[in-house]
């Protein structure tokens, strides 16, 4: 029979907190090749992102994201919302880029180019520059509250959150003309989502690059958590060689490894204090890796002080652990290279072809047609036009159907830069052609060496019988 619980029977359960209290990271700054190629991404990456939008091009912003006119200008190129076929092309082909370059090279984009990496080195290098070293900045964590830990807190803070706001004044600068925000924002005159946008993505920078860093790539991140999907075991990785770092151990340079039994890796833990994830490489490959070689780079200097062949840490592929020959062309990479060869060059080829100019006929709903006299009938449509160059215009209206088939009025249409505008289109074709309805083709067209055409069909109608 079950006893009743009793205060000495009943075991208590231990309470834990909804999150885990994540220990804080401090990074060791690597230097080497791979040290040297971050940076280089860096400047690259952000040097566009915070240059780009003060270009100008043709008079104008040369990138310039215009929600309000829904026009996209990019280098002199204008794409209006009848153009977003192109934007759905161009994540097909970002997307397709991403299964390959993983496929191929494993996490390369976390590594290198991704904004949360790049902005994350940003924000560490400004940390270092005010509080020092890893060792520097443990000590000034725990170190009590003097001035001079709260000035090297507040200029810290400072740099981050001037670094931020520029930043988000950059994002807003590609959707109102950066020239106009500056002294918008000077005479504090931006609108309502300026304001928002500008704090929000300074926020959203600050958050993400001066606090959560490692902890986005962890538990937000969807890719880190599919990108295991796409690796095959000839997918390059970055991995410790076990077979010659073990047995681990201390020991002085020139020491006879045999005799000591020890293999390559002296346990000095650097790269573990390299890691801005805070994980151990030597444990095996893990999903928190973002591949950015700061590993490598430490472990190479190792190696070079102790006077070991470099590699211990490297880049490689599981075959290639195991002593098989990697290949570089297999299955999915030759399906993804070929998608993404074709997906490219139709995108690019459409783009260069694309016709800036749009034509709708729309025939007159009220009216099939109208007997105008008793030789003449007459359609009448509306011709919807967007003039999608910067440049005002003059078409020619033009029509083909069947015999005596003409246009009643002018047929010259002007039309501003950037114009959407309706007009009236009257068709006229004599009674004789007899009942029903004919096919016919409306042409708009500009004259010039860089004349432009569209064409549409559709339906002129004939009285019944
Ligand atoms: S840096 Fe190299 S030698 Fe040092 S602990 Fe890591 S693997 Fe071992
Ligand atoms: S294990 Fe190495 S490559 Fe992976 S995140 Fe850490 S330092 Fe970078």
């Amino acid at each position: 029979m079950n006893k009743p619980a009793t205060k000495d029977t009943v075991i208590p359960i231990k309470q834990e907190g909804m999150y885990r209290k994540e220990p804080k990271i401090y990074p060791r700054e690597a230097k080497g090749r791979f040290a040297r190629l971050r940076k280089l991404a860096v400047w690259v990456l952000l040097g566009l992102f915070y240059v780009a939008c003060w270009l100008q091009w043709d008079g104008q912003q040369a990138v310039l994201f215009d929600l309000p006119a829904r026009k996209f200008h990019i280098f002199g190129l204008t794409l209006w919302p009848q153009d977003f076929i192109y934007l759905t092309g161009l994540l097909i082909v970002a997307g397709l880029s991403l299964f390959f370059f993983t496929a191929l090279a494993g996490r390369l984009w976390c590594g290198f180019a991704c904004p949360q990496t790049v902005w994350t080195e940003v924000f560490l290098m400004m940390e270092q520059w005010v509080e020092g070293d890893r060792n520097k900045r443990i000590k000034l964590d725990k170190a009590p509250w003097t001035a001079r830990k709260i000035w090297k807190k507040s200029l810290k803070q400072f740099l981050w959150i001037t670094f931020a706001l520029w930043t988000g004044f950059t994002f807003v600068g590609y959707f109102t003309p950066v020239l106009e925000l500056g002294p918008k924002i000077l005479a504090l005159d931006t609108g309502p989502w300026e304001t928002f946008w500008v704090f929000f993505y300074g926020l959203a920078t600050y958050g993400n690059a001066g606090f959560l860093r490692e902890q986005v790539c962890k538990y937000m991140c969807p890719y880190a958590r599919f990108q295991s999907a796409m690796f095959d075991k000839d997918t390059l990785i970055i991995s410790y060689d076990e077979d010659r770092g073990e047995p681990r151990g201390k020991r002085k340079k020139n020491a006879d490894l045999e005799a000591l039994n020890l293999g390559s890796c002296v346990d000095c833990t650097l790269c573990v204090q390299v890691c801005p994830t805070g994980i151990d490489i030597r444990d095996g490959l893990q999903y928190e890796c973002i591949a950015c070689a700061a590993c490598i780079d430490v472990c190479d200097e190792v190696m070079d002080k102790m006077n070991y062949p470099r590699g211990l840490i490297r880049y490689t592929t599981e075959h290639a652990v195991h002593g098989e020959p990697t290949k570089v062309v297999r299955p999915r990479t030759l399906i993804y290279a070929t998608l993404l060869t074709l997906v490219t060059i139709a995108l690019v080829v459409s783009v260069f072809n694309r016709t800036p100019l749009r034509m709708e006929v729309l025939r007159d709903r009220n009216a099939l047609y109208r007997v105008v006299d008793p030789a003449t009938v007459e359609n009448v449509y509306t011709l919807k036009i967007v003039n999608m160059e910067d440049v005002d215009r003059n078409y020619t209206v033009s029509v083909e159907g069947p015999e005596g088939l003409r246009i009643d009025g002018d047929s010259t249409v002007e039309m501003k830069a950037g114009a959407a505008e309706a007009f009236v289109l009257r068709l006229r074709a004599p009674t004789e052609l007899g009942t029903g309805r004919r096919d016919i083709r409306v042409s708009l067209e500009t004259e010039g060496p860089d004349a432009i055409s569209v064409h549409r069909d559709s339906t002129f109608f004939l009285p019944f019988n």
